[in-house]
């Protein structure tokens, strides 16, 4: 396929992942991770299908990318060692690669990442940095480190190899429900979105992907709006998955994003939790903020369902459990849980 066929810029120069990128990482990472399953829900009205990430190892899909991009690594490059910087899921994916590869972790995050993430990237024997406030700060950190130590940096998002990790998510969607419509997807750096539309969109291009972010950390939506990468102030979230901003130097997947991406949704708090106490006392899932937005955005009335199928994409389950229970008992759409 031509790579530069889905974007308007920059592509004779840049070396943006296209569907055969996307294949060759299924092709790399098939053994290690799990195919997970779509399936229907009867909570909702219309055609709507759960993508169930929750289920991928480590708890969320960002085994994808890690995976993807470490499988490539150069037996020189394994020896440097990797470091990254994450809100918590792609660092307790990295760790869990290097384990698997016998090589060294270094994971660098702000003092905003939630302590169960953090004991899980312990417990995979990676080393951690805490850094700042934000997801920015923990990002200079680990620049500085990998300046400083010669460690391999495995990005969070901004890479091809990630990317495409991520847009396995899509091949497996089209194998299963060719049929599907519209695509639900949680938005940060825009890593998840840009690889599902990527190949969503390859292999059907009448598909409609929508991103879904907290209004507390919009930076990817504001960076459309302003044309740039933009930065943004981060406030704590219980989408705490979604927060930090793109990077300013951007290369590939805000221009991705702004590409393939049809609509973004914004999404407050309360209507966050709204979701995740649906996925649990209707369907009986455990979801992350950051993975319940999409059925938030569908139950807060903000999307648009027709007849055709729509996939949310529930993209982890790795939150604290004692702030999960605490937000299922606080009163709602299901309220009257402590009476
Ligand atoms: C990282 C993450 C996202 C957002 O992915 P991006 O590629 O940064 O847009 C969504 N949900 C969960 C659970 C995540 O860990």
């Amino acid at each position: 396929m031509n790579k530069d066929a889905l974007f308007s810029s920059d592509s004779v120069i840049r070396d943006f992942p296209a569907l055969s990128d996307i294949r060759a990482a299924q092709e790399r990472i098939d053994a290690y991770i799990n195919h997970t399953p779509l399936v229907t829900t009867d909570s909702l009205p219309g055609d709507i299908f759960y993508k169930l990430e929750t289920w991928q190892k480590t708890g969320a899909f960002k085994l994808r990318g890690a995976l993807s991009r470490m499988l490539k690594l150069s037996g020189e490059e394994k020896k440097r060692g990797v470091i990254t910087v994450s809100t918590g899921n792609h660092g307790r994916a990295v760790s869990y690669a290097a384990q698997m590869l016998g090589i060294k972790a270094t994971v660098c995050m702000s003092g905003l990442v939630p302590e169960n993430k953090r004991a899980a990237i312990a417990g995979l024997g990676a080393d951690i940095v805490i850094a700042g406030n934000s997801q920015d700060e923990a990002a200079i950190k680990a620049e500085n480190l990998v300046a400083e130590k010669n460690m391999v940096f495995v990005p969070p998002f901004d890479d091809p190899d990630i990317i495409a990790g991520q847009g396995t998510i899509g091949l497996e969607i089209y194998e299963d429900l060719p049929e599907t419509a519209t695509v639900l997807v949680p938005l940060s750096g825009g890593g998840l979105l840009s690889g599902i539309a990527c190949a969503l969109k390859s292999l059907k291009p009448g598909i409609r992907v929508i991103g879904i972010s907290t209004a507390q950390s919009p930076a990817m939506a504001k960076s459309i709006e302003s044309g740039r990468p933009v930065e943004i102030s981060e406030h704590e979230s219980i989408a705490d998955s979604l927060g930090g901003g793109i990077g300013l130097d951007n290369r590939y997947s805000f221009a991705m994003v702004r590409d393939l991406m049809d609509d973004v949704i914004l999404l407050s708090e309360e209507e966050i939790k709204a979701g995740m106490r649906h996925l649990f006392f209707e369907d009986g899932i455990v979801a992350e903020g950051a993975a319940a937005t999409p059925v938030a955005a569908l139950i807060a009335g903000k999307i648009k369902t027709g007849a055709a199928p729509l996939a949310c994409i529930l993209s982890g389950r790795n939150i604290d459990r004692q702030h999960f229970l605490r937000i299922m008992r606080e009163s709602g759409r299901h309220g009257n849980q402590e009476e």
